[in-house]
């Protein structure tokens, strides 16, 4: 199993690379989160030493589970959607919250990180693809955010994330992220200098390579790695 994960993460390191290159970027500049949703934590385990330090889970109590079965030295992304009274036990084990998806999550967060005196990075989740489904800020929600973002006391706004609409050919999905890209460069134009939104995360097994030509800094692969590895709440 450690064998076919090592072989998997080589194939998606060549992938991202190219995809970098491509567009003048390095590939430290693209930071790899394994979306561990559907493995065991037996092989979630197997991660750090094949090199993978930055993983994410979509439900907050599997986040709690796997933190609990897994070393410390790993740096835990809450990727899927938080819900407000989940927010107290997450905070003290997450590196990055992706999907803060409305403004009383983000008080909620604030104050919650005041209570327990933490500092707390996070970015706002965008439904960039417009489908009803999602979670997320609208579009042009987000422009109506920057004093509120500037009044938080406790918890630092890092940038976007988004999920872009499955598709057959991912080139679709490219206008979804240039859309998270402007954006973030609105928001951050009205923010200052002051207040860096260096972070894009978008990009997941279908579509990784187009996230990062329009400017991904995180992306979230889950499929493309765990694909028929064992999963389930064995461990
Ligand atoms: C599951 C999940 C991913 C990974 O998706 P794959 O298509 O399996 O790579 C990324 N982001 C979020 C929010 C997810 O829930």
């Amino acid at each position: 199993m450690q064998q076919l994960l090592a072989e998997r993460l080589q194939t998606v390191e060549q992938r991202i690379t190219a995809a970098c290159a491509r567009v003048g970027r390095q590939r430290s500049d693209v930071t790899l989160i394994a979306v561990t949703k559907t493995v065991s934590s037996d092989v979630a385990r197997l991660l750090p030493g094949l090199g993978v330090v930055h993983l994410g889970e979509s439900r907050p109590q599997e986040l709690w589970r796997k933190a609990a079965a897994l070393p410390t030295g790993i740096f835990w992304h809450q990727v899927g959607h938080l819900q407000r009274n989940k927010v107290e036990r997450t905070l003290p084990l997450v590196h990055l919250i992706h999907s803060v998806d409305s403004p009383r999550l983000l008080a909620e967060i604030d104050a919650e990180a005041h209570h327990q005196r933490r500092r707390v990075e996070v970015l706002l989740e965008v439904n960039a693809s417009g489908e009803e489904a999602k979670h997320g800020f609208g579009p042009d929600e987000l422009t109506d955010l920057a004093d509120e973002i500037r009044a938080l006391q406790n918890v630092s706004v890092r940038g976007l994330m988004t999920m872009a609409a499955y598709e057959d050919d991912p080139e679709r999905c490219r206008a979804t992220f240039v859309l998270l890209r402007q954006l973030r460069d609105d928001l951050q134009r009205q923010l200052g200098e002051n207040y860096p939104l260096p972070h894009l995360s978008m990009g997941m097994s279908n579509d990784f390579e187009i996230a990062i030509e329009e400017g991904a800094t995180m992306i979230r692969l889950g499929t493309v790695l765990f694909e028929g590895l064992p999963g389930g709440k064995s461990a």
